[in-house]
């Protein structure tokens, strides 16, 4: 089985993150870049398939040159190859998503695995986009995966629950935490990671749909009403009536 894993880099869930001096961007200054933790499940589970089934797994970024450092972490974990999209301009998901869906096409993969989302943007959206454009079904949020054949069964998380749902090959899986653990390279397939090839592929970036024109952080001012509680009988019922009508919280 064919499977090509897109994956993304993004800041260290842990970076202190920053908003550039344009308004629009996430400052890169002093930030450590990882592969997208839910395309880690991703990519983990491709080299699954490929155990059961054999076949192979392409590991594909969008992104400039920093971004080949994941692209090492995909080998090393176990992709047997590795292509950049040499875009270092950030633009829109549908710009990364068409770029994905015009080199993955001539690819002709089986499955084509995404992370859920990206943590850094949280756009949700290259995944589902890539089977629109590709004219696949995509599932998204799969926790479990079974494929025999073509027939395709998947798991999908849902709000307190999860549904059963079937598609068939080929299609767009979106990873979602849970779906398995996936795997620490070992040091010599670190090693041997740093001198394997990466395909490089020129960008071709459509026309942008979206545009950020703000980004900021959330305020941290914290509000807060301390009032003396001594004594005063009315207490409780004065802070009720704060949580009610003030805080609506109750
Ligand atoms: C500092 C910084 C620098 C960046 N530099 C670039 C850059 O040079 N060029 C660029 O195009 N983008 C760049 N990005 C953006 C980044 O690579 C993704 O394109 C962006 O995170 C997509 O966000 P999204 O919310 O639309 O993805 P979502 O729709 O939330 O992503 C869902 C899934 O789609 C896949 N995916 C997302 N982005 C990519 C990608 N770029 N390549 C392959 N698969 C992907 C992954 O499987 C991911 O789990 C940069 C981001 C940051 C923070």
């Amino acid at each position: 089985m064919k499977s090509v894993v897109c994956i993304s880099q993004t800041p260290d869930t842990a970076a202190k993150i920053n908003v550039a001096a344009d308004g629009t961007h996430i400052d890169p200054a002093g930030v450590k870049f990882i592969l997208n933790p839910y395309d880690e499940f991703a990519l983990e589970e491709a080299i699954r398939c490929r155990e059961k089934s054999g076949g192979e797994v392409i590991a594909i970024t969008v992104g400039g040159d920093s971004a080949k450092e994941i692209l090492r972490t995909a080998l090393s974990m176990g992709a047997d190859q590795a292509v950049i999209i040499k875009d270092a301009d950030r633009g829109d998901s549908f710009g990364v998503a068409q770029q994905l869906a015009d080199a993955i096409k001539p690819m002709n993969p089986d499955v084509i695995f995404c992370g859920r989302q990206s943590v850094d943007y949280d756009g949700f959206q290259i995944g589902p986009m890539l089977g629109e454009l590709l004219g696949i079904p995509a599932v998204s949020i799969v926790v479990k995966l079974d494929i025999q054949g073509t027939a395709v069964k998947c798991e999908c998380e849902i709000e307190g629950g999860r549904q059963r749902v079937e598609t068939t090959l080929p299609c767009v899986i979106t990873a979602q935490k849970g779906l398995n653990d996936p795997r620490y390279p070992s040091l010599p397939n670190i090693m041997k990671a740093k001198s394997k090839p990466i395909t490089e592929i020129a960008a071709n970036p459509p026309a942008a749909r979206t545009e950020v024109v703000a980004m900021m952080k959330p305020d941290t001012k914290r509000l807060h009403k301390l009032f003396a509680t001594d004594g005063d009988p009315n207490a409780v019922k004065n802070l009720v009536q704060l949580l009610h009508e003030e805080a609506k919280v109750i």
